[in-house]
């Protein structure tokens, strides 16, 4: 079959690769009908994620057909339309039982690779280094899914692709990046970053009961979608963006800040474990993370600061004397997606929200080596890249 492989920093190529198998009971195969491009795959590209081996399929926001499933598999049969969450949960544990899935205990089985760098191994990834457990991904005609029972999510008739796909990722974590901000009836809530999880956190900001929104970042037309979004905006290659949230709050600031940036793209990336602290290195050295630094200096006193943005070494720099004497909360992680699935998918079928909004790219998988250059650079106004394995 195709699929988009890693082979070093800034090279995803397609390449011909053996079709997978069932190798568990509780697996099953998906023939991948439309998949997606994210802003988390573009640290891989920048070789930001330590643990990546030549040759890694990636890929993580996908769906398609159930085409075989393994004995043990009750829940899904061949022909199920489904949709799979970027984070494996395995449904049994402490934290799937808690609905933490994205920290899930048993489905990362490189989970020492993630205790040596943090203590603890949050839950495996598709297609996302061998720190999250090596599985192969779904920018792929068919990819293998683990723990079937425990993750897939079958589509309601009458939704189509391109309306239920985000559900994998970004729309989830756009609404838990929301909801983790408390908002209280309206609140005024700053978003840094206005790329699709930044987009949907400001969309879900306003279903969340926010009062007003106000999205930063610097290309006009993200900027423009995030206004068609409800948020007013400001570009931080234009204005000073403290001084100017300020003002727009009265003096006070935001009541709470995301940041929907995460390691920016500077090239500077290394790529194998053995240089993650050279990596460290580098990012103490620099003035970044930029944005995180930005949201916690913005916030108003006693305000939240929500991160979705991924952030992957061992250390960043981060003002500590700001975020305590501020009185700050801070709230992060991976999205645990399967939690969000019901309330995001009724939101759909209502019209509450239109995902295929914010896509602005409908490509096969032989133009994912410039879907990604697209996408990273911001090019041709790209927002979004939905590929299509088999145009
Ligand atoms: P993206 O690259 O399309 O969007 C990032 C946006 O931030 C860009 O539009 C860029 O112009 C803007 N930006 C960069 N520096 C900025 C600054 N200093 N101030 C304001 N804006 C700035 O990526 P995306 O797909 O929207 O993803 C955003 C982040 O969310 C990434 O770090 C990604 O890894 C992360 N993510 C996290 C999860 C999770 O589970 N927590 C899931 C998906 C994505
Ligand atoms: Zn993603």
């Amino acid at each position: 079959m195709k699929a988009v492989v890693w082979q070093g920093i800034n090279r995803m190529v397609v390449e011909q690769v053996p079709d997978p198998q069932i190798l568990q009971p509780t697996d099953a195969i998906v023939r991948v009908t439309a998949t997606a491009i994210c802003g988390s795959d573009l640290h891989l590209m920048d070789g930001y994620v330590p643990s990546m081996v030549h040759g890694d399929i990636v890929g993580h926001e996908f769906m398609g057909e159930v085409v075989e499933v393994g004995s043990e598999v009750r829940k899904f049969k061949v022909g199920d339309r489904v949709i799979v969450p970027f984070p494996i949960s395995c449904g049994k544990c402490w934290y799937c039982q808690k609905g933490l899935t994205s920290l899930c205990d048993n489905s990362n089985p490189n989970a020492q690779i993630a205790e040596a760098m943090w203590g603890h191994s949050p839950a495996g990834i598709y297609g996302y280094s061998h720190i999250t457990g090596g599985y192969a991904g779904g920018q792929a005609q068919f990819a293998r899914t683990v723990f079937a029972d425990a993750n897939l999510y079958k589509v309601p008739e009458g939704l189509s692709d391109e309306q239920v796909l985000f559900l994998t990722d970004i729309l989830p974590t756009g609404y838990m990046a929301a909801e983790h901000c408390d908002i209280q009836g309206g609140d005024t809530v700053a978003v840094f970053g206005c790329g699709p999880v930044g987009l949907f956190a400001i969309k879900s900001a306003f279903l969340l009961g926010a009062g007003r929104v106000i999205g930063i970042d610097r290309f006009p037309e993200r900027l423009e979608m995030a206004r068609r979004m409800g948020a007013e905006t400001i570009d931080y290659g234009e204005e000073e963006v403290f001084e100017r949230l300020k003002e727009m709050t009265g003096g006070n600031g935001p009541d709470s800040v995301i940041d929907a940036v995460g390691l920016e793209s500077h090239g500077t990336g290394i790529g194998g474990l053995a240089d993650a602290v050279k990596q460290t290195t580098r990012v103490l050295e620099s003035d970044r993370p930029h944005a995180f630094r930005s949201a916690i200096m913005a916030c108003r006193k006693g305000g939240t600061v929500s991160v979705p943005g991924v952030y992957g070494g061992l250390a960043d720099k981060i003002p500590l004397g700001a975020f305590m004497n501020k009185g700050l909360t801070m709230k992060t992680g991976q999205t645990h997606v399967h939690r969000y699935l019901d309330i995001l998918t009724d939101h759909i079928v209502r019209g509450d929200i239109d995902p295929t909004m914010i896509i602005t790219h409908r490509l096969g998988l032989d133009d994912a080596p410039h879907a990604y250059k697209i996408f990273k650079h911001k090019h041709e106004g790209c927002i979004k890249c939905v590929l299509d394995p088999w145009a």
